[in-house]
């Protein structure tokens, strides 16, 4: 197959969703019925399994959280899907923005009895500021849900984008029958399974079919015919150039749990969304097709495999074909790596991969060579924009209970800060390192794993900071006591201060102090 056949049958996506709204279920299912795997409750049964390959994955366990960003690739009718997990904890990492950078196009979860939740507004922002287009999914049919007009337009008032129907539900909760197709003219009956194992029967019919009318009773008809009508006749119709440009969301109904909707959704969800598209770059684009090889890091994970205590980069390819054993520059050309042993992922599952295309997601095993943001390349440098740094709003001080440990100590603070699970701020003669993050659960991510897989205990002491930003090395000497001037991990100058209202008040009395939200801007 050619460069291109190869980039048009993949889709590279992720799944946003406050917690709870079903991404776990949904996940599952749209493995089940990509054929990757026999039955649901796979990807959760491995989850839960006690002797996951990966062990530190134990605080994921006891939390029931999903810590880890994993990327998941498996075939539906001749199509390859890249699935980036974003983690659905309340808390932020900045691995979620990032992962967010490495997908060409999002599925909205929203739960049909919430509607918008805190979480999903987060994340629809951040995708929203990459213009990537969004897909709505209203799961959870199967339950009493908030009227199909009241979400439609909570979706458009809360978030700020036009909510189009693709299809419409008949009933909710234990009346939920199935989805007309709006499009096609068509209605979609379900039948109930149990435990939704297996893939859920679907009789297909027409709108006007005595037998539907039959089947799903008169009451339920005519409210349903109420709702087509004023949804066709009110509602904006679908334009797939403005879905793809990120000004509409086309919106489907559905329940992941009882499989209703899900195949329809994953035929649809591969008819319209957009394959790897050009890279942006700092000048001009990089097209997919381009026969240079460029790619990003956009993940490292430490520890995947204690046995081996590898780490793990993970790339997204940009543009050209990688093949195993290639040698490639890393950010100039002054370095080179030879990529020897790629992998791809299913869940935990990994398996050596010899070729991969644009919006394909691969693992390198990483001897301390690659950091995020790395660009790996073939020919000419290209000019990739940096993945974005976010300055943190929580900070500890992270302190070393065992002094005897004092060199795991180090190791881990400089490995994991590598992974940016946290960013690592440090004063000169002093052991004990101030932690930085946009959420406080990756402090407690971030302990765990030091003494863990580290072996040396620590606790953390909450400091009274509320934002940072960093600093031109000749300020340094302008702040005050009052807030804390620390060297990042690459020995940038940043300052802490203790609220908004303290560093506003700097910057009227020294408006000749810049004070910048990422250290590529200083
Ligand atoms: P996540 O936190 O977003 O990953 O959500 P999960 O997939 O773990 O689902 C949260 C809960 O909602 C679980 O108890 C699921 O069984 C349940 N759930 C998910 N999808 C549906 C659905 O379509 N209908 C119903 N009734 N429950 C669902």
């Amino acid at each position: 197959m050619d460069l291109s056949t190869e980039i048009q049958r993949r889709r590279s996506f992720a799944i946003i969703a406050h917690p709870d709204a079903g991404k776990t279920t949904l996940t599952e299912k749209l493995l089940l019925y990509g054929g990757a795997i026999q039955l649901a409750g796979h990807v959760r049964a491995k989850r839960d399994r006690k002797k996951t390959k990966s062990d530190w994955m134990t605080l994921e366990q006891e939390r029931g959280i999903s810590i880890s960003t994993a990327a998941m690739q498996f075939e539906v009718n001749g199509h390859i899907l890249n699935l980036l997990d974003t983690p659905g904890h309340e808390d932020f990492s900045e691995d979620t923005y990032r992962t967010l950078m490495a997908v060409d196009c999002a599925v909205m979860l929203l739960d049909a009895g919430k509607g918008v939740e805190p979480q999903t507004i987060k994340l629809f922002q951040i995708c929203r500021s990459r213009n990537i287009p969004i897909v709505t999914f209203i799961n959870k049919m199967d339950m009493p849900a908030r009227d199909p007009f009241e979400l439609l337009d909570e979706v458009e008032r809360i978030l700020g984008i036009a909510a189009v129907p693709m299809l419409w539900p008949i009933g909710s909760g234990r009346d939920f029958k199935g989805v007309y197709h709006i499009a096609d003219d068509s209605v979609y009956l379900f039948e109930r399974t149990t435990g939704g194992a297996y893939r859920a029967p679907v009789d297909v019919k027409g709108l006007d079919d005595p037998e539907l009318k039959e089947m799903i009773g008169d009451e339920l008809y005519a409210s349903f015919r109420e709702g087509i009508d004023l949804a066709t006749g009110a509602l904006p119709s679908f334009d797939k150039k403005e879905f793809h440009e990120g000004k509409i969301t086309p919106v489907y109904f559905g329940s992941a749990l009882t499989n209703f909707g899900i195949e329809l959704f994953l035929k649809e969800f591969l008819a319209i969304s957009p394959a790897p598209e050009a890279i942006r770059l700092r000048d001009g684009t990089q097209l997919p097709t381009s026969e240079q090889f460029t790619a990003f890091v956009f993940k490292l994970q430490a520890n995947m495999n204690r046995a081996h205590r590898d780490r793990v980069a993970f790339v997204r390819i940009a543009s050209g074909v990688f093949e195993r054993g290639m040698t490639v520059f890393v950010n100039d050309k002054k370095k080179t790596a030879k990529l020897s042993s790629p992998v791809s992922f299913f869940g935990q599952d990994r398996s050596t991969i010899d070729q991969a295309y644009p919006g394909d997601i691969i693992g390198l095993i990483n001897p301390g060579l690659f950091a995020i943001g790395d660009v790996l390349f073939t020919g000419n440098a290209p000019e990739f924009h940096p993945l974005p740094r976010f300055a943190p709003e929580m900070f500890a001080r992270l302190i070393p209970e065992d002094t005897s440990k004092m060199k795991g100590f180090r190791k881990g603070i400089e490995e994991l800060a590598e992974e940016g699970v946290v960013q690592v701020f440090t004063r000169e003669h002093d052991a004990s390192p101030v932690i930085g993050a946009v959420g406080t659960l990756q402090f407690e991510v971030f302990r765990f794993r030091i003494q863990d897989e580290y072996g040396a205990p620590c606790r953390l002491e909450a400091l009274g900071f509320e934002c940072s930003r960093w600093i031109r090395p000749e300020d340094k000497s302008k702040f005050s006591s009052y807030d804390l001037v620390l060297n990042d991990d690459r020995g940038n100058p940043v300052v802490l201060f203790k609220s908004e209202f303290r560093m506003k008040s700097f910057q009227r009395e020294h408006p000749d102090v810049p004070l910048y939200e990422s250290p590529h801007l200083v």
